[in-house]
């Protein structure tokens, strides 16, 4: 069965050549919008998701197989990139249309409970800025900023989901190291079906005083790890197959970090700058399983954005855009498969 694949792929990459030159092939941004779909890339593994509805193509440059939803492997023209553009061909657009034309049947996934992170506490201020308010100079602590953050956070998501629970890591001035977060996200109790969501709110600072803005991170786990065994399929298709299946753990916190970034661009987009996405490895999420992401809400060393973060009102739209962005994958979670789990 394997074998097939290969030898499938070598006549296929022939016909690739005639390909090209026609029209059949299509950028997979147009795809994208064509389907309606998310669509991510990864550079790293020069591979690729289009996701709709829970339901998932993934894809890599060069290689003739598509998977889809992390569990069937298919024969493919393989897309290619052209002055950094990814085209794929319109026999994986059709594949995608038939996927995401079946709903997901199984929906019974829920997000049990949000974990609000803010960082620092206590003796470790954070990062720490100035500010000059009607001429006289103040400190503005990260710690402070983000506990406010997080507590207005805190409470749009409870009387938003009384039926959820909506936790947070300190909700007062103390000193939590990083083992004891770590045991706060790992004890909470779930049902079988149910996820938890870990976000965790940070400021900047940066030598650079011109610096200014919000990053949202996404975090995956800090290990690497390969799913399938060289028992399972061809040695030389391995690696890739590997590596498009891996993606799928850290989609669900892409997502998640895509919403925020979107909710803060509509709240606060007009006074300061999106960053963007970024990822980051990282520890706290107790599986990868957990969409965990990070919000660096701004920069206390940026003058006119300290001046922002020092004002309640600004942490309020903040929160609201995060508020925002997590309700969107709340929605899109449970309306969708949740989490696939691997076998
Ligand atoms: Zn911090």
């Amino acid at each position: 069965m394997k074998r097939k694949i290969i030898l499938f792929s070598t006549i296929l990459l022939f016909f690739n050549f005639f390909l090209f030159a026609n029209d059949e092939y299509i950028s997979v941004q147009e795809a994208s919008s064509q389907l309606g779909a998310n669509l991510f890339w990864d550079p790293m593994t020069k591979s690729g998701i289009l996701e709709k509805d829970g339901n998932s193509l993934a894809f890599a440059l060069n290689q003739e197989i598509a998977i889809s939803n992390f569990k069937d492997f298919s024969v493919t023209n393989a897309p290619y990139m052209k002055d950094d553009i990814v085209y794929i061909h319109k026999d994986l657009l059709e594949k995608a249309k038939e996927l995401f034309s079946k709903p997901l049947l199984d929906t019974n996934f829920k997000i049990g409970a949000i974990l609000i992170d803010p960082g620092h506490g206590g003796k470790d201020p954070g990062t720490i800025g100035t500010i000059t308010k009607n001429g006289k100079k103040t400190s503005l602590n990260e710690k402070d900023i983000v506990l406010n953050v997080a507590l207005e956070l805190n409470n749009l998501l409870k009387s938003k989901y009384p039926d959820k629970k909506i936790m947070m890591t300190r909700s007062t001035d103390v000193f939590l190291t990083l083992e004891q977060r770590v045991d706060i996200a790992n004890s909470v109790k779930l049902a079988e079906n149910e996820a938890i969501v870990y976000v965790s709110i940070h400021a900047n600072s940066a030598f650079d005083k011109k610096a200014k803005g919000f990053e949202t991170w996404y975090l995956s786990p800090g290990y690497r790890r390969n799913i399938l065994k060289e028992s399972d399929v061809d040695a030389e298709i391995l690696p890739i197959l590997n590596s498009m299946l891996e993606e799928e753990f850290t989609t669900e916190s892409i997502l998640i970090a895509k919403f925020i970034d979107d909710g803060l661009k509509k709240q606060v987009g007009d006074l300061t700058k999106s960053r963007g996405l970024k990822e980051e490895e990282w520890f706290v999420v107790r599986n990868a399983n957990m969409p965990s992401v990070l919000v660096e809400v701004g920069f206390v060393s940026n003058p006119e954005e300290a001046l922002l973060l020092s004002d309640r009102n600004y942490l309020r739209k903040i929160a609201l855009g995060i508020y925002n962005g997590v309700s969107s994958f709340v929605t899109h979670f449970e309306h969708s498969r949740g989490f696939t789990i691997s076998q």
